[in-house]
């Protein structure tokens, strides 16, 4: 077989979304709570594709969105997507007629913030109090939080917003230990209790996101809010997910070489016997670490094999051994577990990170497609 570059073309660097995926996770999620279940899609899905990932979730059962902004959630309204859609981190601050016409929620986290808001508001805004339970990354700080509500109950008398929800977070949840997610659990119920005291009615709470969800009911409250888990992440380690996505290359080049050939930037990798080398044109500017561990590997018909020396910024370079692959060959560089196949949690612990780097990272020249 000639190993020299073969005219012609073939599929280009692809992240494949896998909705089944998307479907299954959402399955294993509803068999674990029965409060709503919340699919938060920030960061274009966990990098899947919001919409594909909204789709299927909702499809599945999902019955509320979440993203940080509001024009990620008037991209989902404009695909379609009819069921409630919370945003909370505001990058641009709050834009209250948008929301109020896009008929997208709020979270507010300050008293600041709920002000501004009641002063631009003209239609009635849907609000969800963000209380800090304990994280200290927004959400109101504890000794304000009787000022917030006065101020919301002001508001929702005076029709300026609608306090649909409360919303705290849980710092330690991937911990899998109720006991370590307790003190956020009690701060929750009693900012549930002083909404409800100051005639607010009875919104709205949710405070778990996937780890809370998989290993903690106590967390659970009317509504979580998932995003990793749909995508396969299951950041408490306690439950096998479904992989959401497949990260493919093609092989572009190929060198069959010498015993004591040194390979990319600074010869960091040199062959320890005559083998064959292939390169993928895939490196860190497309998502690939960088700064990864020599077990990291790609599968390629069906085997494993190392990658060679150092990430460049547009490729990599793979040592397959005795074998000789067709330029235009596929290489998996990710996947749903299974066979030689490496996962994003394989390639978080090479790099020394959590899966949600390795999805949330793959860059704009990786072509996208749907399964
Ligand atoms: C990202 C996020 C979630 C979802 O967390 P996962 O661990 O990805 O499920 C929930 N709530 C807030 C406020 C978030 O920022």
């Amino acid at each position: 077989m000639p190993l020299e570059r073969r005219s012609g073309t073939f599929s280009p660097p692809t992240l494949q979304t896998l909705p089944a995926a998307v479907t299954a996770n959402v399955a294993e999620l509803r068999a674990r709570t029965r409060s709503t279940i919340m699919a938060v899609v920030k960061a274009d899905g966990f990098g899947h594709g919001a919409v594909t990932v909204a789709r299927a979730a909702v499809a599945a059962g999902a019955g509320w969105l979440g993203t940080t902004s509001l024009a990620d959630a008037s991209a989902l309204r404009a695909a379609g997507l009819a069921v409630p859609i919370l945003t909370w981190l505001h990058p641009s601050g709050i834009d209250a007629e948008a929301a109020a016409a896009t008929g997208v929620d709020v979270a507010v986290g300050s008293v600041d913030e709920l002000g501004a808001l009641v002063a631009q508001a003209v239609s009635t805004v849907r609000i969800h109090l963000h209380m800090d339970t304990g994280m200290s990354r927004g959400g109101c700080p504890r000794d304000r939080w009787d000022e917030l509500i006065r101020l919301a109950r002001h508001a929702q008398q005076a029709r300026k917003v609608r306090v649909v929800g409360v919303m705290g977070h849980l710092p330690l949840a991937d911990r899998a230990d109720p006991a370590a997610n307790a003190p956020a659990v009690a701060r929750m119920r009693r900012a549930r209790q002083a909404v409800r005291a100051a005639g607010l009615g009875s919104p709205l709470v949710h405070l778990a996101a996937t780890s809370g969800t998989l290993t903690d009911p106590a967390t659970h409250f009317s509504m979580v809010r998932v995003g990793a888990g749909l995508v396969g992440i299951d950041p408490s380690e306690t439950v096998e997910l479904h992989g959401a996505s497949r990260l493919t290359a093609p092989i572009v080049h190929t060198a069959a070489v010498p015993a004591g050939t040194a390979v990319g930037y600074g010869g960091a990798y040199v062959t320890d016997r005559a083998t064959h080398l292939s390169v993928l044109p895939v490196g860190y500017a497309d998502g690939i670490p960088r700064e990864c561990s020599p077990q990291a590997g790609v599968e390629i018909g069906g085997r494993r094999f190392p990658v060679a020396g150092r990430v460049s910024m547009d490729q990599i370079v793979i040592d397959t051994g005795a074998d000789r692959f067709r330029i235009g060959t596929s290489a998996t560089v990710f996947g749903p577990a299974g066979g030689a196949t490496p996962t994003i949690r394989d390639w978080a612990r090479w790099a020394g990170t959590i899966p949600h780097t390795i999805v949330t990272g793959i860059g704009p020249r990786v072509k996208r497609s749907i399964a």
